[in-house]
């Protein structure tokens, strides 16, 4: 992948740079484009070894898949369906053409638990559309709460699988403000997708930065092969790691951005992608299976999407934190063992392969996407105030309405952009 960009090596001691954006995820792409339209030569610092950040189609098993976003979201008004376009890659709608089964402890569930399911599913949006959030935020499981015991964890597992985050930790009027329309697909993967559009931009790779001195008339980044001095600082590392102290901020990042840290935090969304080959026992490809037995513990799993050798499990909150911490190894026993009661003990003789990208553990991600806590909806606002005159915090965080996905990560990089270009007038 390297050869298709101009990662032109190392950076020297104490270069001199006009702008510097940390990150080549699709903000940093996004920022570092707009900057370069508008005539600046901004040089990007990326810690991984490939550019793309949480979009990343992964073809370590063969058949590829989208181990982060999958989804172009709201695509109405969402800026990849022209990006694409441009780059003349095609989009799709997507097919769920196998349908969609549910499983209780590996066994089909009884009509009457769909149907309870189904009804309390819907009252998350009957809810926002009665309760009235502008005297006061609340979380997700507070607006819930009168559903009673048996219905309000069935009412908000679905978030699991969305927000991949406890109902209890997600902010009632943050959640409300964020955008829906249609979403589309990119066959050939979204991860491809975005790294595509970092193309001829002046990109080092293996440089994650450790310390921003923001004192001085210029910004000093201490990256793995040495400083560089810069006029300004697009700054868009996940807030899992802006809050895990793994940058040295000095002096320390002001008390208004350290506020609007405190009140926003990484949900766990994670797949897991395992190779199947041989025996398809029958399931269509592109059938969801979820497996729903405890609310909790929702897994869900694509199974042989567009036809491919592969079967995605994916599951999110602290069920995804304790398999990510857990590793590898122990994720994959215990969702085969999901699947082989779903399917039939033969399926673990056809899983050939596994590929887990545990962004929970990630260093680089700290989580899969910023949720804001309770009482803490201003939270994303606060973040992308601009710092000392010459840094801006972009990212999925500081989207708005587009937050949590790669559309609004691409909309606050050209925002940043912009806003360092006024601060640099
Ligand atoms: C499992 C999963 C499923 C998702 N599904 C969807 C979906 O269907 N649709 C959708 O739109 N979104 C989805 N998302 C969210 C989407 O991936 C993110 O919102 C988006 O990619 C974030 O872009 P970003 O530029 O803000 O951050 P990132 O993509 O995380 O970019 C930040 C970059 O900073 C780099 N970095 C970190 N630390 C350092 C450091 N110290 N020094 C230098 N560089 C550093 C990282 O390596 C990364 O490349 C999903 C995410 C996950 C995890």
């Amino acid at each position: 992948m390297a050869a298709a960009f101009a990662v032109t090596g190392r950076v020297a001691a104490a270069t001199d740079a006009d702008i510097v954006v940390i990150g080549a995820g699709a903000a940093g792409l996004a920022a570092a484009r707009a900057l370069r339209e508008a005539g600046r030569k901004p040089i990007v610092l990326e810690a991984r070894d490939r550019i793309g950040g949480r979009a990343f189609t992964d073809a370590s098993l063969g058949p590829s898949y989208d181990a982060g976003a999958m989804f172009i979201h709201w695509a109405e008004r969402n800026p990849w369906v022209q990006i694409a376009r441009e780059l003349d890659i095609k989009t799709a709608a997507e097919s769920w053409g196998g349908g969609f089964r549910l499983f209780a402890e590996g066994k089909p569930m009884a009509d009457e638990d769909r149907r309870r399911r189904r009804e309390a599913f819907r009252q998350i949006d009957r809810r926002l559309e009665t309760i009235d959030l502008g005297q006061r935020d609340m979380s997700i499981a507070e607006l819930l709460g009168d559903l009673g015991p048996d219905s309000a964890p069935i009412a908000a597992s679905g978030l699991l699988l969305s927000i991949g985050e406890e109902s209890s930790r997600i902010s009632a009027r943050d959640y409300q403000r964020l955008w829906s329309g249609d979403d589309l697909i990119v066959p050939t993967g979204y991860g491809n997708l975005v790294a595509r559009s970092g193309a001829g931009l002046d990109i080092r790779l293996n440089e994650p930065v450790s310390a921003i001195r923001w004192d001085g008339p210029l910004v000093t980044i201490t990256a793995r092969s040495g400083e560089i001095r810069a006029r300004g600082c697009i700054l868009t590392v996940p807030v899992g790691v802006l809050k895990s102290g793994s940058i040295r901020f000095t002096p320390e990042l002001p008390a208004a951005t350290r506020d609007a840290l405190a009140g926003i935090h990484m949900g766990a969304l994670t797949k897991i992608a395992f190779r199947v080959e041989g025996d398809r026992f029958g399931i269509a490809p592109g059938t969801s299976f979820l497996e729903a037995a405890a609310p909790e513990r929702l897994m869900n799993f694509d199974m042989f999407p567009e036809g491919k050798d592969l079967v995605i499990g994916y599951c999110g909150g602290d069920y995804a934190r304790k398999l990510s911490e857990a590793g590898t190894e122990e994720a994959r026993t215990h969702v085969v063992d999901l699947l082989a009661q779903m399917v039939g003990g033969d399926f673990r003789k056809a899983i050939k392969a596994v590929s887990f990208p545990a962004w929970w553990t990630d260093p680089f991600a700290r989580g899969s996407y910023s949720v804001c806590d309770p009482g803490h909806d201003g939270a994303r606002a606060a973040l992308a105030q601009p710092i000392g005159g010459r840094i801006v915090i972009a990212g999925e965080a500081t989207a708005g309405g587009g937050a949590m996905t790669v559309g609004g990560a691409t909309l606050a990089g050209r925002e940043a952009a912009a806003a360092l270009a006024r601060l640099k007038a």
